[in-house]
């Protein structure tokens, strides 16, 4: 009879490293008074398109110039798709992603 000898192993844990996750992103329209940004979902890498305009807002932060990201929020998964830099968001719709998810 044999017996598969098992030894003890030793479990290391990941380091704690920030998720070296890469988002595809696209902006379109640049230079129309709408933009129109494609996106996946950062957490759930559905496709994304969010229309908006307007130049990014820069607060005083301590009297140093802050741009303020706008988060947006996925239709899926409610959690923050992505952190556009941007005037206003006017809307987010679900596409099928153009990178093939
Ligand atoms: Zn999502």
């Amino acid at each position: 009879m044999t017996e598969a000898s098992q030894k003890p192993r030793k479990i290391i844990p990941d380091p704690e490293l920030p998720p070296q996750q890469c988002q595809h992103i696209k902006i379109l329209d640049v230079d129309k008074p709408i933009q129109h940004v494609v996106y996946e979902c950062w957490h759930c890498q559905t496709g994304l398109m969010t229309e908006c305009s307007g130049k990014p807002i820069i607060e005083d932060f301590n009297g140093r110039p802050s741009v303020q990201e706008i988060k947006v929020t996925c239709p899926h998964c409610e959690k923050i798709a992505v952190r556009l830099i941007t005037g206003e968001v006017l809307s987010t719709t679900v596409i099928p992603s153009p990178w093939g998810h």
